[in-house]
């Protein structure tokens, strides 16, 4: 079959991120970045054959930047664009696998947006932008949330009064689920157990961090909750803490609301602790020359992810192994190895040279002779977009 173009939209409140995926091809053939969306800085950025590109479109909204980048996609697809694939973030209850989108879907989407006031309506901005600009295009949505939709209810439920989930939908969804799905499946794939007899514990680590336990293909549980600021220690999301810490700032601060979820959200988790950075590299660097701050930031959000994966063990029958992801979990091997080391009542231990030599783009085992599997694999997120859009084009 000849190659196959489908583009992937990523679309924040100001921001799209997009890849043209040719499933065939490692690399994408045109990828970039539209920011600063409807500020007089707007700015599209892109990569084409090794080549990076800049061109400033002041006052560009998400349709302006659609319109410009999409003739350079259908260039870069010989005119042969198939469909696109819109990343959505929150698909719900009402979504367990990629969608169509229709005027029905759509509808359900922005009904949803209350899990989500940041983020589907800025998918929505994407795909209305791109329905207008390509009407006979197939355009499908792919949720985060879809693959966790197999979560048994004793691990969605949160333990408050039922009418709170059962009218407003206050339970635990997960998020990230199209990067567990992908790498769950390439581990599979890269040692030879079937999908459907496998077990999985997964760390995706970027700016947003989770964890996942993925049974036969499924999603059983995941450190994620009803929004993604849940679980683990983030770049500046403070996962959990004590659900009182809102009222106690403000009775003793005065605090809003919006203060609280801005703190929690934007100024906590690695930048807060560290009062530095919510980058982990220049906290690696900064740990290097004495940085206490960094250090600890380093040491809680190793602590808070081993605690997490110990969790995650709960919901598999065996350890088929552990997937470390995402910008960190690809490219540090110190923060895999203190991980590591709080695990072993799991078993888990490192070959620290093999450790070592998993970073950039290079992926493989790294467990110590003897011990459970520990898989460093990158995540294509665009590329299972991709491939859950074309399933749907072809059904
Ligand atoms: P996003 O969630 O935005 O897609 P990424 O998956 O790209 O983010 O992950 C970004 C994180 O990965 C940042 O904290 C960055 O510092 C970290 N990272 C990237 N390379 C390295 C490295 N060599 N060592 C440690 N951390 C790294």
């Amino acid at each position: 079959m000849p190659s196959r173009n489908i583009l992937v939209i990523n679309c924040g409140s100001s921001s799209i991120k997009f890849a043209l995926v040719k499933p065939d091809q490692a690399q994408f053939a045109i990828s970039g970045l539209a920011e600063r969306l409807g500020s007089t800085d707007a700015v599209l950025h892109w990569q084409r054959d090794n080549a990076k590109h800049s061109l400033a479109i002041a006052g560009g909204d998400h349709r302006s930047a659609l319109a410009h980048l999409l003739p350079m996609v259908q260039e870069a697809a010989d005119g042969q664009l198939h469909g696109i694939g819109h990343r959505v973030v929150h698909g719900g209850e009402r979504f367990t696998s990629a969608q169509r989108l229709d005027a029905e879907v759509i509808d359900a989407i922005r009904a949803i947006a209350p899990l989500a006031p940041l983020h589907n309506p800025a998918s929505l901005l994407g795909i209305e932008a791109a329905l207008a600009l390509y009407p006979e295009l197939p355009q499908v949505a792919v949720f985060d949330t879809a693959f966790h939709q197999t979560l048994p209810e004793h691990a969605y439920r949160y333990a408050v009064p039922q009418q709170l989930y059962r009218e407003h939908g206050v339970r635990r969804y997960g998020f990230h689920g199209t990067s567990h799905r992908f790498v769950s499946l390439r581990a599979a794939e890269v040692t030879g157990l079937a999908v459907t007899d496998s077990s999985w514990l997964v760390a995706h680590l970027g700016n947003g961090c989770s964890t996942c336990a993925v049974v036969d293909g499924q999603s059983r549980d995941t450190s994620m909750g009803m929004t993604p600021l849940e679980g683990l220690v983030m770049g500046t999301r403070s996962g959990d803490v004590d659900p009182n810490l809102h009222s106690h700032l403000a009775r003793t601060l005065g605090w809003s609301l919006e203060q609280t979820d801005r703190m929690l959200n934007h100024d906590s988790g690695l930048l807060g602790l560290s009062g530095l950075s919510n980058d982990m590299r220049s906290l690696e660097q900064a740990r290097e020359q004495g940085h206490a701050g960094a250090t600890l930031a380093i040491e809680v959000f190793c602590y808070r992810l081993s605690k997490s994966l110990a969790a995650m063990s709960c919901a598999l029958p065996r350890l088929d192994g552990l997937i470390f992801t995402g910008g960190i979990g690809e490219n540090s091997p110190l923060i895999r190895s203190k991980t590591v080391a709080h695990l072993r009542l799991l078993g888990l231990a490192l070959d620290e040279d093999a450790n070592a030599r998993c970073i950039r783009g290079v992926s493989g085992p790294i467990q110590a002779a003897d011990h459970p599997r520990v898989l460093v694999i990158p995540t294509n997120e665009e590329r299972q977009i991709a491939l859950d859009t074309l399933a749907l084009l072809d059904t």
